[in-house]
């Protein structure tokens, strides 16, 4: 049996070889690096199949939700709201950027921002809101653009885990808020084989300020009208991400039917909830999270270890208990759920690469321990 991988990038590699091949040594025979033709004709590619009008390519994910705040001209001391149940790079770049992050809570069972959470939250130094389609699922943007249009918020969504996620009206993640934020690392559901990102808007004037923050706050050739950043997607990326984009669609389909046969099995074991399906978008499972009732997660994850079938825990440790934040006193933020989720979650292997033979042994070991440990 093939090695069971979190992601299997070499298998997913190995189909794509001949075609990805010819794009890098394409871009290899022109040297256009950087802003070459590729990355323009990616930048197009991405809009269309987002229904947004403007894309900004950028050099990975947290520099498109720093470039987002960036635009936004907000002052010190400022507010935004974002869960704590996420990837640190979320809640960073508002540290980052002299903002102070005012941590929410997520439902139990989407994982995402709760938006009745989210007035109690907002004072009068709130100025933006980020949501984060978290393991693959969008968050509730119905009532989260609702509260921001209200209260007159931004709304920046962290759409690094679910690019190609589909709302029920047809509209995709990442294209629904003022501007959307997504990183092509190579593990996520469109990744490149280095680093890379990007930015999306509807707005003509956020569209025209962000691309100008990414390149230096360059108006015109040498003329620096804004303190900004040097952050770009090359072409090479740009290249590979153009091949991948066309078979996005295929991959969450693949990735939806591991989730499925995961959904099947754990139907049958108590104690162990699967994720959550909501019914406003389609899960397009960056990763497939399940939380453990019941059972120890050290103790399963030590023996599908011992099986040579890797588990991860996404996050370890919420923002809001990390080092970084101290001085903000986020320890004391009161979020049981967030604190509750972060101790019983655990990720199954979860790509486009799977064959049965895997799943099967998956789900047999897994069977294996829920039985033992009962
Ligand atoms: C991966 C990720 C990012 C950051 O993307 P990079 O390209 O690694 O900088 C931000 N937010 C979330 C939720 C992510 O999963």
């Amino acid at each position: 049996m093939k090695k069971i991988q979190m992601v299997d990038l070499i298998s997913q590699y190995e189909k794509i070889k001949p075609e990805v091949d010819r794009a890098i040594s394409g871009v290899l025979e022109t040297a256009q690096f950087i802003n070459g033709p590729e990355v323009r004709s990616f930048q197009s590619e991405l809009e269309s199949y987002l229904g947004v009008k403007h894309v900004i390519p950028c050099a990975n994910g947290t520099d498109a939700l720093q470039i987002a705040l960036m635009a936004l001209d907000l002052k010190p001391g400022d507010e935004v709201i974002t869960p704590s149940f996420t990837y640190i790079a979320t809640t960073e770049v508002i540290a980052l950027l002299g903002l102070k992050p005012v941590f929410v809570e997520v439902e139990q069972d989407t994982f995402c921002i709760d938006p009745s959470k989210i007035e109690a939250a907002i004072t009068e130094r709130t100025k933006a809101i980020v949501p984060v389609h978290l393991y693959g699922q969008a968050a509730n943007m119905k009532e989260i653009m609702k509260i921001a249009k209200d209260r007159g918020l931004y709304v920046i969504e962290d759409n690094a885990q679910a690019i190609g996620c589909r709302m029920e009206d047809g509209t995709m993640t990442g294209a629904i808020g003022d501007i959307g934020c997504t990183s092509f690392f190579p593990s996520k559901n469109l990744g490149c084989y280095g680093d890379g990102g990007a930015i999306c808007t509807n707005s003509d004037e956020l569209a025209e300020k962000m691309r100008m923050i990414a390149n230096h706050g360059q108006s015109k050739r040498y003329y620096h009208d804004v303190v900004g950043c040097n952050s770009r997607l090359d072409s090479i990326q740009a290249a590979v991400l153009r091949i991948k984009l066309r078979q996005l669609d295929d991959y969450i389909e693949a990735r939806r039917k591991v989730a499925d046969r995961y959904d099947a099995f754990l139907a049958t074991i108590e104690g162990v909830q699967s994720p959550a399906r909501n019914s406003y978008s389609k899960h397009v499972f960056h990763q497939y999270t399940m939380i453990l009732e019941g059972y120890d997660r050290d103790a399963l994850n030590a023996f599908l270890a011992d099986r040579d079938i890797p588990s991860m825990i996404y996050y370890p440790v919420p923002a809001h208990r990390q080092k970084m934040f101290a001085h903000f006193g986020s320890d004391s933020a009161d979020l049981p759920v967030t604190d509750w989720l972060t101790e019983r979650v655990i990720s199954l292997p979860i790509h486009t690469e799977f064959d049965e033979e895997q799943l099967d042994y998956i789900i047999s070991n897994l069977q294996e321990f829920f039985n033992n440990n009962k």
